[in-house]
């Protein structure tokens, strides 16, 4: 009898806790409402067209996006130099109305335009010059890690006749009451592709961005948002946000993203655009490891077999740590904006 009452004891007791913890769960936040799920081409569409609007919104770049046309440059030249095969710049312009922002633009010494153009992307720590090579922006300028981690990435586009721009996304403040800093680092981004198309040296249909880690994570933004982007790099940050909950600077969240979607729906807004997405085998499994890379790839890849572009997504998985892999970098931005004079290798076998 007694032994019944314990037994009889312990089932309310796990029920009630049962029922307590599905109560909890009603009462949490549902997370990812907007997964992607498999589809025809025109829902695919549908859904990033109905993600992009309600991430924009939570952005708070609504306004900015509606007048984006009326915000002037007034572009102010800081330097100028000749420097190997392209001339570089340092300007300021006016990425709202009320903030203005520092820009370096190279592009080919040559006249045989228009050039495709690619916004360069630094992470946490990086200055406007990290992309850069010394022989680019001249040895007076102080780098951030910019050899060991970006490779002069920026440099060697510029050398191979691509139009460059870089801004700075590393700062941790919000210039302006009633933005986002996720919202200003991207509007930011926009507004180099902006700039790049008032060039009359560029080519429009041919804008890449690139960048490491947090710009990674910011390459992945320009590419999903700014539809004009034609080909994304994002180097070192392809991960989950679960994973991102550790170990990491929070400044990749905002109120009601996580409600919304996971890194991987962001991903899936750039298709069937091309992407590459680069991680490096030692990255540390706090980091941005492969494993989880390749686990998020998988379902990113999802939306680019629906838009019948599989072949438009790809992980480069690199022998390096956390930084960026440029022979696979040039590699792909030469098959994606300059297949004009891009050959597939002969050498490889299947
Ligand atoms: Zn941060």
């Amino acid at each position: 009898m007694q032994r019944a009452r314990i037994i009889l004891a312990g089932v309310l007791v796990g029920t009630a806790l049962l029922w307590a913890a599905a109560k909890g769960e009603q009462n949490a936040p549902a997370q990812r409402s907007m997964k992607y799920t498999s589809g025809s081409a025109e829902s695919a569409g549908a859904w990033q067209k109905d993600v992009r609007s309600r991430l924009f919104q939570l952005l708070k770049m609504d306004d900015l996006i509606d007048k984006k046309d009326a915000i002037a440059f007034d572009p102010k030249e800081l330097s100028s130099a000749g420097r190997g095969a392209c001339r570089i710049r340092e300007l300021e312009i006016n990425s709202t109305t009320n903030r203005r922002i520092r820009i370096i633009v190279t592009s080919p010494a040559s006249q045989s335009g228009p050039f495709p153009g690619v916004v360069c992307i630094g992470g946490h720590g990086s200055s406007l010059y990290s992309p850069y090579n010394e022989d680019t922006v001249g040895k007076d300028v102080a780098k951030a890690k910019s050899d060991r981690l970006y490779k002069g990435f920026g440099t060697i586009l510029a050398e191979r006749g691509y139009v460059t721009i870089s801004t700075t996304v590393s700062r941790h403040e919000v210039y302006e009451e009633g933005r986002l800093l996720m919202g200003e680092r991207l509007w930011d981004l926009i507004r180099c592709v902006d700039y790049l198309e008032s060039m009359p040296e560029l080519d429009r249909l041919r804008i890449g961005c690139a960048g490491l880690s947090l710009g990674g994570e910011m390459a992945m933004w320009l590419g999903a948002m700014d539809e004009r982007i034609a080909a994304t790099v994002s180097a070192g940050f392809l991960t989950t946000m679960d994973h991102m909950e550790q170990n990491h600077c929070m400044c990749w969240k905002f109120p009601g993203l996580r409600e919304l979607v996971d890194f991987a729906d962001i991903y899936s807004l750039i298709a069937p655009r091309a992407l590459q997405c680069q991680n490096g085998m030692l990255e540390p499994i706090s980091q941005f490891n492969v494993p989880l890379a390749r686990k998020t790839m998988e379902e990113v890849r999802t939306i680019y077999c629906d838009l019948g572009k599989p072949e438009n997504a790809v992980l480069d998985v690199h022998a390096g740590g956390h930084e960026i892999d440029s022979p696979r970098l040039l590699y792909f931005l030469e098959k994606h904006l300059y297949s004009n004079r891009w050959a597939e290798p002969k050498n490889i076998q299947p």
